[in-house]
């Protein structure tokens, strides 16, 4: 199947989940990762916050908190431009122009990926190999290219985990994903 109409697919089932399902879903992929080395040993996590029905950071977020990690959110410009900025907590976010919520910045506050160590990524689908479908417009894809980036793991419901994402040239991989039932890394 073509990435626009799996796309399509995904993004139209994820639409009939209901709140609990969503927040059911959102704690327990929370709980395995907040369980895992790789949270344990990140001082500097970016995470995002959720749209529609993405499953969603909010036990993850309130957590970074209390254990002093660093947290970032990513900013995305209409010219397609991505980047993170830092987030603390009960730092004013505004609505972007895409409906998105993102901590107030000024132009110089870009984050360099080299300082993250753990980048937690919505995704719309992804498969055992590790390749990501994400929204269409391949932010993750351009932050990360020809960058030796931190450890990056998609949130999901294991609903989003299909036979086979078709993958681009330009397609950043994920490194592992935590969903309701497992985290688990890509080999
Ligand atoms: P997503 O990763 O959101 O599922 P795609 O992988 O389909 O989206 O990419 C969407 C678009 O983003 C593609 O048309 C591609 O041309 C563009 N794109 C992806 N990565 C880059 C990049 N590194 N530089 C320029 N354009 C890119
Ligand atoms: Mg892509």
């Amino acid at each position: 199947m073509s990435k626009f109409s799996l796309r399509k697919q995904l993004k139209s089932d994820r639409l009939g989940l209901s709140s609990s399902e969503i927040d059911d879903a959102s704690l327990q992929a929370a709980t395995h990762l907040l369980k895992t080395d790789l949270y344990q040993s990140s001082q500097s996590i970016a995470l995002y916050l959720a749209f529609k029905n993405e499953i969603h950071c909010s036990k993850l977020i309130e957590q970074c908190f209390l254990d002093n990690k660093s947290c970032y959110l990513p900013v995305i410009k209409s010219n397609e431009e991505a980047f993170f900025v830092h987030y603390q907590e009960n730092q004013k976010l505004i609505k972007s122009e895409f409906g998105i919520f993102e901590p107030e910045h000024s132009e110089d506050d870009v984050t360099d990926i080299e300082e993250i160590d753990l980048i937690i990524t919505p995704l719309v689908g992804f498969d055992s190999r590790g390749h990501r479908l994400g929204m269409g417009a391949g932010f993750y894809d351009r932050v990360f290219q020809n960058k030796k980036h931190p450890f990056l793991c998609g949130l999901a419901y294991s609903s989003q985990e299909v036979e086979e994402v078709p993958v681009d040239d330009w397609d950043v991989n994920l490194d592992g994903v935590a969903t309701e039932k497992e985290f688990k890394i890509f080999t």
